[in-house]
C-alpha cells in the first residue's frame, strides 16, 4: 500500500512552501496594479494546465500548431503543474484504475492523499509507469528536458524573479504565489471531491464515482464536470450541458474557429434533449492509440 512509502520530504516542503507563499501574499496589502499580472497568471497557468496537459496531450482530444502547443507547455511549467510526462502518465492511469486500490489520488484512500498527499508518497516504480503510459509524450523534446526537476523549475524562476524586480516582494507573492495556490487547489480538488459521493451529481452511469461538480466546474476551468469527463474521456467538451460553465471548451471553440485548433472531439448534439448534448460515440472515446499501447504492454 502506496500510504505507507516513505515521505519524500523535499517535494513535501516544495508543496507546502509553494502554498505558504500564497497564503503569505493575501496576508500582504493588495496594489491593483498587480491585477492584469494575477489574471495573465491565473489564465495562462490554468488554462495550460486544462487544455494542454489534459484534453490535449493527455487525452488528445484535438490537435493544435507547434508554437502554440509550447506556449501553453510553458504556462503549465510557469505554474509548476508538474512535469508532462508525470503528469499524463499518472492520469492516464487515473483512467484505467478509477477508485480501485492502484488509483493513488482516490478518496477511497482518504481525503488527504486524493487531494495532495499522493504526490509525496508515491509507490515504487511510480515514474516508471508514468514512462510508459507516457511514451508518446518522451518524444516532444521540451517535455523529455523537463523530466529533469532543475531544469523543469527554470521557467518558473524565470517568471518569479522578473515580478520580485518589477513589483517587489509583496507584489511577486499577489502575482504568481496566489494564483498558484488557487489553481492547485482547484485541480487538487478534481481528484479529490469530483469523486466523493457526497459533493455533485452523476450524470452517466460510470464504473467509478466520478461526479460532476458546478463550484470547480466554474473555478476549474470546466474540469468539474468529472463524470462528464470518464463517460467520454477523449471529448474537447466537460461542460455538455448550456449551463455547465466550460471555460476550456469554450477556449478550443474559439481556437478551432480561428483555425488555431482541428480534429476536434466535440460530443455531439442530442435530439432527445433539446439543447443538452450527448456524449459523442463510442468510437470517438478511445484513448489515443498510444495510450491503448501502453496499456496493453503492462
Ligand atoms: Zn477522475
Ligand atoms: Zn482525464
Amino acid at each position: 500500500m502506496f500510504k505507507h512509502e516513505k515521505l519524500q520530504l523535499l517535494i513535501f516542503i516544495v508543496l507546502i512552501g509553494l502554498q505558504v507563499l500564497g497564503v503569505l501574499g493575501l496576508l500582504h496589502r493588495f496594489h491593483f496594479s498587480y491585477l492584469p499580472v494575477m489574471l495573465v497568471v491565473f489564465f495562462w497557468g490554468g488554462i495550460s494546465t486544462t487544455l494542454y496537459l489534459h484534453r490535449y496531450l493527455t487525452h488528445r482530444g484535438f490537435e493544435m500548431p507547434e508554437w502554440l502547443k509550447f506556449f501553453f507547455a510553458t504556462g503549465s511549467a510557469v505554474t509548476l503543474a508538474g512535469d508532462p510526462v508525470m503528469w499524463v502518465g499518472d492520469h492516464r492511469y487515473h483512467h484505467l484504475k478509477s477508485d480501485t486500490d492502484e488509483d493513488i489520488h482516490s478518496p477511497v484512500h482518504g481525503f488527504p492523499y486524493a487531494h495532495m498527499m499522493w504526490l509525496v508518497r508515491k509507490p515504487p516504480g511510480f515514474r516508471e509507469r508514468s514512462k510508459r503510459y507516457a511514451a508518446d509524450v518522451r518524444k516532444i523534446w521540451y517535455c523529455r528536458l523537463w523530466e529533469n526537476s532543475a531544469l523543469y523549475v527554470l521557467p518558473h524562476l524565470a517568471v518569479a524573479t522578473a515580478l520580485f524586480f518589477t513589483f517587489g516582494f509583496a507584489g511577486m507573492l499577489w502575482c504568481i504565489y496566489v494564483p498558484m495556490l488557487l489553481i492547485y487547489n482547484v485541480t487538487w480538488a478534481v481528484n479529490s471531491i469530483c469523486h466523493m459521493p457526497r459533493f455533485g451529481y452523476r450524470t452517466f452511469d460510470t464504473s467509478d464515482h466520478s461526479r460532476n461538480n458546478y463550484l470547480i466546474g466554474v473555478v476549474g476551468f470546466g474540469e468539474g464536470y468529472h463524470n462528464n469527463h470518464h463517460a467520454q474521456p477523449r471529448c474537447a467538451a466537460h461542460g455538455l450541458r448550456w449551463w455547465e460553465f466550460d471555460v476550456t471548451r469554450y477556449v478550443i471553440w474559439l481556437l478551432e474557429k480561428c483555425g488555431l485548433a482541428w480534429d476536434v472531439v466535440w460530443p455531439v448534439a442530442s435530439e432527445s434533449e433539446g439543447k443538452d448534448l450527448a456524449p459523442p460515440s463510442n468510437e470517438a472515446v478511445k484513448f489515443a492509440p498510444t495510450m491503448t499501447k501502453a496499456a496493453t504492454s503492462l
